[in-house]
């Protein structure tokens, strides 16, 4: 057989398989939004929505590798285009935009949607709880993702854990903070849990979108702002804007991030292209921790030497105070529905276990290292 023969035949195959493919879904789901009609002549194209500045480092450069992930593994049949936050929607009607289907992906963090889902903070960040490597054991082999596809299913939504952040910062401040008394008035952007947390510990948090803090916090509309870490920050020229550059970041052990997916999109792929979505976002996942693990220090560097920053770590006495609030917040999260409870149970039961395992493991080393 030719080369061209054999390509001819290939083709065949493969549009055999994605027409079988197809009438599977299509079974499966009723849906407007099913390329399968024309999966053997033309591409597929998704619109993912985000809630970061396009590219900006980490988090928008994370949703890119995705994108161009999905587009390669796929050669060019999935093609997916990224749109920054304010591009076709804000940044927190990500969320809905996917929902509707106005965009077949987005990529945001989960507890921004803390408001119509409250469950979903457990998958973004739980103050003083699992870190980045405790989250991705929980939700890849400790039942973590079923319940988050739990959560979402009634939105029409699939989630998909895309990029950790590790241990964020504590975030800048305009004065220091010596004492617990000291986060009494403070008017700080925090999102999520730890927002709560600020609001009984006599301070007052508020949920800016990325985008907005630099000119709040040089304006003094906010007196603090927690965001990422030294490798966002300092991209973010936040430096300028205060001078105390507090640790640790007690509220985020991790920022999960998610990529969410129309239901009706995906169901509408053929079963390889399926696939692909779902290894390209297990790859972006841990492709960003190493990114940022990789310039933080470097970043952090940056900022003490080159823009004399004032690096502090918060007082123990503080520490405390947020640690005694975060455990009220998490439990009263766990009474709101029975499925806030479930999600509680196995994600306490599942951190109990591997923060054991750390003592002997992880944290034996770090000590003897
Ligand atoms: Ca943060």
């Amino acid at each position: 057989m030719d080369r061209r023969k054999l390509l001819k035949a290939a083709t065949l195959a493969s549009a055999a398989a994605g027409l079988v493919a197809c009438k599977e879904s299509k079974e499966s789901s009723r849906n407007n939004l099913s390329p399968c009609d024309q999966t053997t002549q033309a591409d597929i194209e998704w619109k993912m929505v985000t809630a970061w500045p396009k590219n900006f480092p980490g988090l928008g450069t994370g949703a890119q590798f995705l994108a161009d992930a999905i587009t390669q593994m796929s050669g060019g049949r999935l093609t997916v285009k990224v749109f920054g936050s304010g591009e076709l929607v804000p940044a927190f009607e990500v969320f809905d935009a996917v929902s509707a289907g106005t965009a077949q992906m987005g990529h945001s963090a989960a507890y921004y949607w803390k408001g119509k889902l409250p469950e979903a903070q457990y998958f973004g960040a739980v103050p003083f709880g699992m870190n980045a490597n405790e989250m991705n054991a929980w939700l890849y082999h400790g039942g973590g993702l079923e319940l988050w596809e739990k959560a979402y299913r009634p939105f029409g939504l699939k989630p998909l854990p895309v990029g950790q952040s590790g241990v964020q910062m504590g975030g800048w401040f305009n004065k220091e903070i010596n004492s617990k008394e000291d986060i009494k008035g403070l008017v700080m952007r925090i999102p999520g849990m730890g927002g709560e947390v600020l609001s009984r510990a006599g301070g007052t948090p508020q949920a800016l979108p990325g985008a907005e803090l630099f000119t709040a916090l040089q304006t003094g509309t906010i007196d603090a702002t927690e965001w990422v870490g030294p490798y966002n920050d300092l991209a973010f020229g936040l430096y300028q804007a205060a001078q105390f550059y507090y640790y640790p970041g007690w509220h985020e052990p991790t920022a999960c991030l998610e990529a969410m997916i129309n239901q009706q999109a995906f169901d509408a792929l053929p079963e390889d292209l399926q696939s692909i979505v779902e290894f390209a976002a297990m790859a972006a996942n841990q492709n960003m921790l190493a990114e940022f693990n990789a310039n933080n220090q470097r970043a952090l560097n940056a900022l003490v030497d080159e823009h004399q920053v004032e690096l502090r770590q918060f007082p123990d006495e503080v520490l405390q105070e947020f640690k005694k609030y975060s455990a009220d917040v998490i439990l009263e999260l766990s009474q709101q529905s029975k499925l806030s409870n479930e999600i509680y149970q196995s994600y306490k039961s599942f951190a109990d276990q591997t923060q054991s395992w750390l003592k002997v493991s992880e944290l034996a080393y770090l000590q003897a290292r």
